[in-house]
């Protein structure tokens, strides 16, 4: 579904992504993992088409994305810090990206109704952004996010500013939640724990390159290099 090749992004003169090559399957649930600057955002808006590359490319069920604007990708990305729209409320919010896709104003009421369901929100529509939690905004930005159905998701950072225990009871659910819709997830977060559990696939970043792919299983046994091994918290 989603390829990139030999993909680089460069800031004055350092390659923040370095020539990186990745392929996500249809269906498949991907977990970027790597350091605080290692690239993962930056992989992230690329495909998004939120940033552009220096060279390589980015294609979507092969077809090359260079010139196609980010609302024009089918791809949904939900930010690190979640950015809702303060002014509006929680169900304006999850209509948003509905309305862009030109959706009558029923169409969103019945959509938003599922997706906030969906989320464990059921009653949240009418409910001021500023009056959630931390956890429950986090939710209206995945289901927000959710709503135009993308055929690719990505998420940075999803469980980000949440409690340990919140975080493990979400991730589950999410897993869950992708395997019944059958969507496809690139999802970036620096919590190996999380990622293990989420994940069909752990790609692990380091300098804007990729330093292993691989199943949770096979990089949790076999540790690609030194560095995969000190960033899973093994002693070398
Ligand atoms: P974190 O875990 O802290 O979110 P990350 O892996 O998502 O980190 P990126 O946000 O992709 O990292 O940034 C990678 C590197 O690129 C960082 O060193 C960052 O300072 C740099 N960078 C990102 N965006 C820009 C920009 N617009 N201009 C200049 N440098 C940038
Ligand atoms: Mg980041």
């Amino acid at each position: 579904l989603l390829s990139l090749q030999a993909a680089t992004v460069r800031f004055g003169g350092r390659a923040v992504l370095d020539a990186v090559d990745l392929a996500v399957a249809a269906h498949e649930i991907v977990c970027v993992l790597g350091p605080s600057g290692s690239g993962k955002s930056t992989l992230l808006r690329a495909v998004a088409g939120l940033q552009p590359l220096d060279s390589g490319r980015v294609s979507l069920d092969g077809h090359d994305q260079s010139g196609v604007p980010a609302h024009r990708r089918g791809v949904g990305l939900m930010f690190q810090d979640h950015q809702l729209f303060p002014q509006r409320d929680v169900g304006g919010n999850v209509a948003f990206g509905l309305r862009m896709h030109g959706a009558t104003r029923g169409e969103q009421a019945d959509r938003v109704r599922e997706l906030l369901a969906l989320v464990g929100l059921p009653d949240a529509a009418g409910r001021a952004v500023a009056a959630l939690s931390g956890g429950e905004q986090q939710r209206v930005a995945l289901a927000r996010a959710l709503a135009p159905s993308p055929r690719l998701l990505m998420l940075d950072e999803p469980l980000g500013q949440l409690d340990r225990s919140l975080r493990e009871r979400l991730v589950v659910e999410l897993r869950e939640l992708f395997g019944r819709l059958g969507t496809t997830v690139l999802a970036v977060t620096h919590d190996q724990g999380e990622a293990f559990a989420l994940a069909d696939r752990v790609v692990v970043m380091r300098d804007g390159r990729i330093a292993q792919s691989g199943t949770p299983l096979e990089v949790w046994q076999r540790p690609a290099d030194a560095f995969v091994a000190r960033f899973l918290g093994f002693e070398n």
